[in-house]
């Protein structure tokens, strides 16, 4: 609580009491907390990459390198390091469009089943380095929904390439298509390494990942599923994920039918 204190000059008496005024500012500190957060952990992803720049770099500039080989490995890092700053910064800004409603929705008639047909056709080689095996919906059962295509298509996307990330070699992955009078259910399920009950809950927070390490390495940014909730939100939809540890995971996006 905020408290302001100060006396009471009623009618022109001399002071007869305080007032004291009280406001909940749990909610502001809340909210400045989130941002003091949010900047931190900007700072830290950061910094991780520029310091490998920094010193990945130097040591070639002091010129102590002096066989091809290692030159070339230390530039693979340095190239390696600056496209995920450059994810980093595009995740970001895209967050940032997308909270701020800095374009509207583009909306227009989707052929969902053609759309996730085209995006695992895009991510085939991810699918086929890895042995996955995919089950899609039947093209002959087209479900359409009003949405804006684009969006749809990041949603897909990122749920697409995390199963296909955190599912091991030889595993399985089925999307499905399924409608409602209401609205549109489509699921995305793997047979992957699941996520621990008690990380559920927090797997839409930006930057959070249950293992870091598994997500850097995937050039993951942590701000996957942040971007999702958003996208699906805007829509006007939910988003709901079940998982067992070392099972699978299935996210469900349910869209209303018209926006
Ligand atoms: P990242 O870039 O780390 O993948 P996301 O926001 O997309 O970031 O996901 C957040 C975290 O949720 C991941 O780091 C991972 O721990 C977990 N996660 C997301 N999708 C899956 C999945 N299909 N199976 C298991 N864990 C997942």
């Amino acid at each position: 609580f905020d408290a302001h204190f100060g006396p009471y000059y009623g009618n022109g008496w001399k002071q007869r009491g305080v007032i004291i005024v009280l406001h909940d500012i749990t909610d502001i500190k809340r909210l400045e907390n989130m941002r003091s957060d949010f900047v931190a952990n900007v700072s830290h992803e950061l910094k991780t990459p520029v310091t490998s720049l920094k010193g990945f770099s130097e040591t070639l500039l002091s010129g102590e390198v002096t066989d091809e080989e290692t030159a070339r490995s230390f530039l693979q890092i340095i190239h390696d390091e600056s496209e995920r700053i450059d994810r980093l910064i595009r995740d970001l800004l895209h967050l940032s469009h997308i909270e701020n409603k800095v374009s509207p929705l583009n909306i227009g008639e989707v052929a969902l089943v053609r759309l996730t047909h085209g995006i695992t056709h895009t991510l085939s080689k991810a699918i086929s380095d890895k042995g996955l095996e995919i089950i899609l919906p039947p093209p002959a059962e087209e479900v359409f929904i009003e949405g804006d295509q684009d969006r749809l298509n990041q949603i897909l996307t990122n749920l697409i390439a995390n199963a296909i990330t955190y599912t091991g070699e030889g595993g399985k992955i089925d999307i499905s298509i399924e409608e409602t009078p209401f609205d549109v259910r489509i699921s995305v399920s793997d047979t992957g390494i699941g996520i621990p009950a008690e990380n559920i809950p927090r797997v839409f927070e930006r930057f959070y990942r249950v293992d870091k390490a598994r997500s850097r390495n995937s050039g993951g940014t942590g701000l996957g599923l942040a971007i999702v909730k958003h996208l699906v939100e805007s829509h006007k939809g939910k988003i709901e994920l079940t998982s067992v540890e070392g099972e699978g995971t299935t996210f469900t996006v349910i869209l209303p039918i018209s926006q």
